[in-house]
């Protein structure tokens, strides 16, 4: 059996594939999509603080449909750094495959294998939700925005001071040698 989604989707990444269902490979849906997953996804680990924007298209690729498309948001994270709270930018590029679990003709249950991911199933009301695939790419991007920026100073490790807002004084201090590796490494 199939794990159940648990969490609940985005109505805006939900499109109805019936018809498409019923045409023969090769033929295509494009969509606009406007998302508010600030609002729709509850998840603690993903701030997203932006609407989900951009263009998918539907491919009808034999028993599949494939989705391609590039999406883009803003996601609120903590400066791995500063610890400053700041928003970043995200651009996803899907390409994901999905599979009907009713046929649409004759209303016949498929039973897709065991590694079709259930995030990838198509319902029983032909609706493709593209809500969990998205959520895990917007966590893999998440993970890579690490600091406010590139060139983020961060926190002086002796007194605390941002140093992206001015110096202090523990700066002319003669770095003890056993941190100096640890020190070039940061710096990296
Ligand atoms: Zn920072
Ligand atoms: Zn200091």
């Amino acid at each position: 059996m199939h794990k159940n989604r648990v969490r609940p989707g985005s109505p805006g990444l939900r499109f109805n594939v019936a018809q498409l269902m019923k045409e023969g490979t090769g033929a295509v849906r494009n969509y606009e999509v406007e998302a508010d997953l600030a609002k729709d996804f509850d998840d603690e680990d993903l701030e997203v603080v932006a609407p989900l924007t951009g263009q998918v298209r539907f491919l009808r690729t034999g028993p599949h449909i494939l989705a391609t498309g590039v999406l883009e948001t803003k996601i609120q994270k903590s400066c791995g750094r500063c610890l400053t709270s700041f928003t970043g930018p995200v651009r996803l590029e899907l390409e994901e495959e999905f599979f009907p679990t009713l046929d649409v003709i004759t209303g016949t249950v498929i039973t897709q294998p065991l590694e079709v991911e259930a995030a990838n199933l198509i319902d029983e009301q032909h609706m493709l939700d593209l809500s969990e695939v998205v959520r895990q790419e917007l966590l893999v991007e998440s993970d890579e925005l690490l600091y406010c920026r590139p060139d983020c100073k961060g926190l002086c490790p002796h007194c605390g001071q941002d140093l992206n807002v001015g110096s202090c004084n523990c700066q002319d201090e003669v770095v003890d040698p056993r941190w100096a590796n640890l020190q070039a490494l940061r710096d990296d």
